[in-house]
């Protein structure tokens, strides 16, 4: 144990879930601990108004790590971490550096990979100037026939929609004739992941928007004018838009699957390491989303706090999909339960089913970002998608 009565937990990462824990620790066990933040950057991107930022809709806000963890009591380091020593307890630093720890929570995120080569992968805000160059070259008439192909292994296509969408809306404003707007899909029906309400809504909005919907096809390459998707025939594309793939941060010391994502069990606690949780896109949990990310982070805070001696019961990882889709149009919010799978009833409201109305729906972050800006996410025009995932599709509780 660190020396003196408060126990050290190191949170690694400096994302979504490792700012939830930060917070929901604070508020959780904030006497129990000293905490100390190891990210890579100084700074904290706000990922999902990357798809806004093009249209002139939103920013992606950055936030400063050294004055939320100043604000919460803990330390920052500015280091990546190379991998984890179990048996010592110690994290190890790209540069060599070593911090140890008493409880460790990792959320490093996934690595983001180019899903469809030769396409304009939207990964993050770095990427926003790629998608204002096609909408330029839509207003200059260089191009007409613009694809958006969600590729196989995007488990949040969500992002994609809002920029076909967002398009639509901006071809429509501008009165661009004859431009060709297509968004081909592995899925069976429009992000049907939140269920057959949620699906009915965006193809509405899709077919409403002039947006060809090609569903049960898996795009895979874009060259030469064309997009080759399985099964074939190949489309006629002057631009593919696609969204990255990701595989696991492959941190040395912690079990993982062979694609280099940390398994964890409901309360985030990695695998076969007592001291050792996880969260996020990191983990092995099969969707990759904020709001997701944000959930596991609330439980393994839960689970830490509860080690900590903090006097609870700490609860399960419980999944609830909330989305946030940008369309051009004025705002609405859909809401969907899922009890036993997918493709279940789910509810339209063109009113905020939570507050804040955020994009990455964190019970501890989105008040706390929100309260740092006001208006974190102002672009009008959203459907809220809310749906309580089945529980088969996770990992099983330990
Ligand atoms: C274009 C786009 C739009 C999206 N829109 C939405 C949306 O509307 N709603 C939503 O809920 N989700 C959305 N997502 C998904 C969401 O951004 C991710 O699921 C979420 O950020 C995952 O959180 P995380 O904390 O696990 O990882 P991240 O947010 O990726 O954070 C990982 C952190 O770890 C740091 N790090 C990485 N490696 C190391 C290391 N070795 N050592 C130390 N630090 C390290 C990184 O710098 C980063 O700070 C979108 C994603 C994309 C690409």
């Amino acid at each position: 144990m660190h020396n003196g009565a408060k126990r050290r937990v190191t949170i690694v990462g400096g994302g979504v879930a490792a700012l939830e824990a930060l917070l929901a620790l604070r508020s959780l066990a904030g006497d129990l601990a000293s905490v100390e933040l190891v990210a890579d950057t100084p700074q904290f991107s706000y990922r999902p108004l990357a798809v806004a930022e093009p249209f002139g809709l939103g920013t992606c806000h950055r936030f400063d790590l050294t004055r939320i963890t100043r604000d919460q009591g803990a330390t920052l380091h500015v280091a990546g971490v190379d991998a984890v020593e179990p048996e010592a307890q110690r994290i190890v630093t790209w540069d060599g550096r070593r911090f140890d720890y008493d409880l460790l929570l990792v959320a490093v995120g996934a690595r983001a990979t180019t899903a469809i080569p030769g396409s304009v992968s939207i990964k993050g805000p770095a990427y926003t100037s790629r998608f204002r160059t096609v909408l330029r070259e839509l207003d200059e008439r260089q191009i007409t026939r613009v694809v958006f192909a969600v590729p196989a292994g995007a488990s949040w296509p969500l992002p994609l929609y809002e920029l076909a969408l967002l398009t639509a809306a901006h071809v429509a404003e501008r009165g661009l004739r004859k431009v060709q707007l297509q968004l081909i899909t592995h899925e069976s029906s429009p992000l049907d992941l939140f269920g057959a309400t949620a699906s009915a809504v965006v193809r509405e909005l899709l077919e409403g928007s002039g947006i060809e919907v090609l569903m049960n096809r898996v795009p895979l390459e874009a060259r030469q004018g064309e997009l080759v998707t399985a099964p074939g025939p190949a489309l006629a594309a002057d631009r593919v838009v696609s969204l990255p793939g990701t595989i696991g941060p492959a941190i040395r010391g912690l079990p993982q699957d062979r694609d280099g994502f940390i398994s964890v069990d409901l309360h985030g606690h990695v695998r076969g390491l007592e001291d050792v949780y996880a969260a996020g896109d990191a983990t092995t949990c099969p969707i990759k989303q904020g709001g997701v990310a944000a959930q596991q982070a609330d439980a393994a805070a839960e689970a830490i706090a509860a080690r900590l001696g903090r006097d609870l019961d700490p609860r399960p990882f419980r999944p609830v999909l909330r989305g946030l889709l940008l369309t051009g149009a004025a705002p609405r919010y859909l809401q969907a339960e899922v009890a036993g799978g997918r493709g279940d009833a789910g509810q339209v409201s063109e009113h905020a089913l939570w507050w804040p109305p955020s994009k990455v729906a964190g019970q501890h972050l989105a008040p706390y970002l929100a309260s740092q800006l006001n208006a974190l996410d102002g672009p009008g025009g959203g459907v809220h998608v809310e749906v309580r995932v089945a529980a088969g599709s996770f990992p099983a509780e330990r």
